[in-house]
C-alpha cells in the first residue's frame, strides 16, 4: 500500500492507472476508522481496480467551538486497517497542501444545505462541497464511495456531481451498526460507558417510528412525536433535531407517502450524534 501526501503526486498515480484501463474508486474519509469505513472500502475493492482512500479532517467543515481539534487521529493504525481490507493508496494530505495561503473559492449547494445538519451547523456543507470538489479534482477517481449514516451528505455530494458536471459515479453503502444498534462513528469514541449506553436511545428511537409505521401510522407528527418522546426519556440525550422530510427532496409533508427520511441529530456528553432511516409509507 502506498501512501501519498501530495496532490500532483496522486493525479499522476491515478493517470498511470487510467492509461491501464484500470477503474479507480476512492473512499473520502476523516480517518480514525471503524467498520463503517471498511465497509466502503469493501465495497470498492469489489468494484475497482485502484483502491484509493483520502483521510483529511478538513477544517473547513467545522464550525467554531466544534471538535476539529480534538477529532481523533491515529494514521498509523489506519494504515494497518486499510490494508487488511486491500487499500492501494492512502491520499494523506496536509491542511497546507490542500488549503494554501490565501485560498478563497468555495462550493455551495444551496437549498437542501439548508435544512436537518446544515442548520445546525451553519457552512458545514459548504466545506463539504469543497473539500469533495477539491478531492475529486484531485484523484479524479471513476467511482466514490459514501456512507448512508451521513444521508443528507449523500444528497448534497450527488447534487452538486450533477449540477457541476463532474465525472464521477456515487455509491452509496448502508449504515453500519454495533451490535447493540449503535451507528458506527469516529465521535463515539467521545462517549463514557454511561453516555454509551444512552446513545443506543437514537437507533431504538428509529426502530419505534419504523413499528409504528407498519402498524399503519402515517401521520408525520405522530412520527415525529414518537421519536422524541422517547429520546426525551433518556435523561443524557438532548435533541437537536429529529425531523421527518421527503427523501431526497427534503421537503416537510404531513402525510407519510412514498419514501421519508427520518433524521436524528442528538447530543450526549460532548458528542453530537447523527442516525437515520428511509421510511416507506
Ligand atoms: P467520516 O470519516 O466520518 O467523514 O466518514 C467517511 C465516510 O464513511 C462517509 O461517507 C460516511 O458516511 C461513512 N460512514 C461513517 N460512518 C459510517 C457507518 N456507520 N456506516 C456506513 N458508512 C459510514
Amino acid at each position: 500500500m502506498l501512501l501519498i501526501n501530495k496532490v500532483l503526486e496522486i493525479r499522476e498515480h491515478v493517470k498511470n492507472a487510467k492509461k491501464e484501463g484500470k477503474k479507480v474508486g476512492l473512499v473520502p474519509t476523516m480517518g480514525f476508522f471503524h467498520d463503517g469505513h471498511l465497509e466502503l472500502m469493501r465495497q470498492a475493492r469489489k468494484e475497482c481496480d485502484v483502491v484509493i482512500v483520502s483521510i483529511f479532517v478538513n477544517p473547513t467543515q467545522f464550525g467554531p467551538g466544534e471538535d476539529y481539534e480534538d477529532y481523533p487521529r491515529d494514521l498509523e493504525r489506519d494504515m494497518q486497517l486499510a490494508e487488511e481490507v486491500g487499500v492501494d493508496v492512502i491520499f494523506n494530505p496536509s491542511v497546507e497542501e490542500m488549503y494554501p495561503d490565501g485560498f478563497s473559492t468555495y462550493v455551495e449547494v444551496k437549498g437542501i444545505t439548508g435544512k436537518l445538519c446544515g442548520r445546525s451547523r451553519p457552512g458545514h456543507f459548504k466545506g463539504v462541497a469543497t473539500i469533495v470538489t477539491k478531492l475529486f479534482n484531485s484523484v479524479q477517481p471513476d467511482v466514490a464511495f459514501f456512507g448512508q449514516k451521513d444521508a443528507q451528505q449523500v444528497l448534497v455530494i450527488k447534487k452538486m456531481v450533477k449540477e457541476l458536471n463532474i465525472d464521477v459515479e456515487i455509491r452509496t453503502v448502508p449504515i453500519v451498526r454495533e451490535e447493540d444498534g449503535i451507528a458506527m462513528s469516529s465521535r463515539n469514541l467521545y462517549l463514557n460507558d454511561e453516555e454509551r449506553k444512552a446513545a443506543r436511545i437514537l437507533y431504538r428511537s428509529i426502530q419505534k417510528a419504523q413499528q409504528k409505521v407498519q402498524e399503519g401510522e402515517r401521520d408525520v407528527n405522530s412520527l415525529k412525536g414518537a421519536v422524541i418522546d422517547m429520546i426525551s426519556s433518556e435523561p443524557l440525550a438532548k435533541i437537536d433535531y429529529v425531523e421527518l422530510l421527503t427523501y431526497p427532496e427534503l421537503e416537510e409533508k404531513d402525510v407519510l407517502e412514498g419514501k421519508m427520511l427520518l433524521a436524528l441529530a442528538v447530543k450526549i456528553g460532548k458528542a453530537r450524534l447523527i442516525d437515520n432511516a428511509i421510511l416507506e409509507g
